[in-house]
């Protein structure tokens, strides 16, 4: 979205949007991948889903649990071009950024690509349209540097065991980053965080390709 529209659409509404009933994700969370728990836990308490497996994040965090209007809001915006979400998102994402990464100094925002055939029909990607506005609000630039080789299914239709195996060299690294990213601290953008396998394949070619372990961050986790 065009900046002036952005600032426009701030100075018409400048409070946070409500998530409605969507619970915001607190404390206790696995330290890794933030899945909410429930009872007691130490800080370095790691979920199930995170023993034994190999991350290449350092952490990942959302700001809300991907249900009610927050889950509507991720779908309108995905799937059925209700650009006017993007505004509630933006502003999810922001708040989760300021909860969870405020005063971490991060080199750039890098969004999680589309295969380019789906961003054609799509019109844009979800992921780089919140990191667009993110960057802009905290003064981050954004990092166009990744890029889809293989068209993967969509990962909501597929079980925890599928979705790992289909995203297996799914991305690769633009080659115009090549040598730009080694050392640099990087945070991943995406609009939900389901198994954390996207993110995770991710991150593993931005390590790859010499980055600090990167965090990552998304509106919602399912
Ligand atoms: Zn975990």
């Amino acid at each position: 979205m065009k900046r002036w529209l952005d600032s426009l659409l701030d100075l018409l509404y400048p409070t946070s949007p409500s998530a409605g009933d969507a619970r915001a994700v607190e404390e206790p969370f696995c330290h890794v991948c933030g899945e909410p728990f429930a009872g007691e836990l130490t800080p370095l308490t790691v979920c199930a889903n995170c023993r034994g497996r190999e991350w290449f994040i350092g952490t990942a965090r959302a700001a809300y649990r991907s249900e009610g209007e927050v889950r509507d809001a991720i779908h309108g915006f995905k799937y059925n071009r209700q650009f006017h979400f993007l505004r509630p998102l933006s502003a999810w994402l922001l708040e989760g950024y300021t909860r969870f990464y405020d005063g971490q100094r991060y080199d750039a925002l890098v969004p999680v690509p589309l295969y380019p055939l789906r961003r054609r029909e799509r019109g844009y990607n979800q992921a780089a349209e919140l990191a667009a506005r993110l960057g802009r609000k905290i003064g981050a630039p954004v990092w166009d540097a990744l890029r889809r080789v293989r068209r993967t299914k969509v990962q909501a239709r597929l079980r925890r065991s599928e979705r790992i195996k289909n995203l297996r060299a799914a991305f690769a690294l633009r080659e115009s980053f090549s040598g730009r990213v080694r050392g640099k601290r990087l945070l991943i953008i995406d609009d939900v965080f389901t198994t954390g396998s996207t993110v995770n394949a991710c991150a593993q070619v931005l390590r790859r390709a010499g980055a600090a372990r990167p965090d990552a961050l998304t509106v919602a986790r399912g």
